[in-house]
């Protein structure tokens, strides 16, 4: 399969609607490139992040997802073939340039989506040999395909940021599309192997916003033993755009980012229950 060379792969932000780069790939190359993860489908590189990890950080936006979150604000990264097929050697030296000041900076490489973890072979691939590199690696995922990595390579990744929705089963499945279960599974995982894990929670008011609910999560965390921080994320309109360019019915068109009262009022539910959150 070629690798792609007419995107370029950096973008300036996650934020650029990007669409039908790896369309002419034949399927048989895709299921090839899934099953041996020696080439992934990026959406794109960005440099600088401050936000997707400890310190200073290259990123790099995978597609595919089968969540379907109602607040997503990439909805661009869902579908595979939206993202450009890219090597996985080409992806490491694509981080190896930015190695020695990512060290630096205390920062590394954070490897996000979309969902990562639809393309766990190419996940571990690149985030193993940017381990090797000595540099600092993070995975952002919802955790439902965490069952398909290894223990050597969960080792391989210095911290989870692992998205949780919501606490209540049937609110999530009306959230997401799916279950929480594997979430929390891969949490526990992780817990067992003492993985560090960053929790992230969206705060969206009228549809994540129920204190019981968030202390749910909050319980649940703080019993893991592993969960270093929780950042409670305000919900934003900026991904708007893309649900209308690309036809989707968006219906959170009415909806207010949290005010600084409660997203304070929710890290305190995390602060209750022993966690650091911001
Ligand atoms: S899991 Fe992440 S990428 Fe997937 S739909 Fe939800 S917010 Fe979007």
């Amino acid at each position: 399969m070629p690798d792609a060379q007419m995107t370029p792969l950096e973008a300036k932000s996650p934020f650029e609607l990007r669409v039908d780069l790896g369309k002419g790939v034949p399927e048989t190359d895709v299921r090839s490139a899934l099953r041996t993860g020696d080439m992934g489908f990026l959406h794109s590189f960005t440099t600088g992040s401050a936000v997707d990890g400890p310190g200073i950080r290259v990123v790099a936006w995978t597609t595919g997802c089968m969540w379907r979150c109602r607040y997503c604000h990439n909805p661009d990264t869902w579908t595979l073939s939206n993202g450009q097929p890219v090597a996985v050697a080409r992806a490491a030296e694509e981080v190896r340039k930015y190695g020695h000041g990512l060290k630096v900076m205390k920062g590394g490489f954070t490897l996000s989506g979309g969902e990562p973890l639809m393309q766990h072979r190419f996940a571990a691939k690149l985030v193993g040999a940017v381990h090797a590199m000595g540099i600092h690696t993070v995975i952002e995922t919802n955790g439902y395909n965490g069952e398909h990595l290894t223990d050597a390579e969960l080792d391989g990744i210095d911290l989870v940021m692992l998205g949780i929705k919501t606490w209540d089963p049937e609110r999530h499945r009306q959230l997401t599309g799916m279950d929480l279960g594997h979430t929390l599974a891969f949490a526990e995982r992780l817990a067992a192997r003492r993985r560090p894990i960053w929790v992230r929670f969206v705060l969206v008011p009228g549809l994540t916003d129920d204190m019981a609910d968030i202390a749910g999560i909050a319980r649940f965390a703080a019993k893991l033993g592993n969960v270093e921080r929780v950042e409670v994320l305000p919900f934003h309109q900026m991904g708007r755009f893309k649900w209308e360019r690309l036809g989707l019915a968006y219906t959170l068109a009415a909806t207010e980012p949290p005010t600084t009262e409660l997203c304070e009022q929710a890290c305190e539910v995390f602060r209750r229950e022993g966690l650091k959150a911001f």
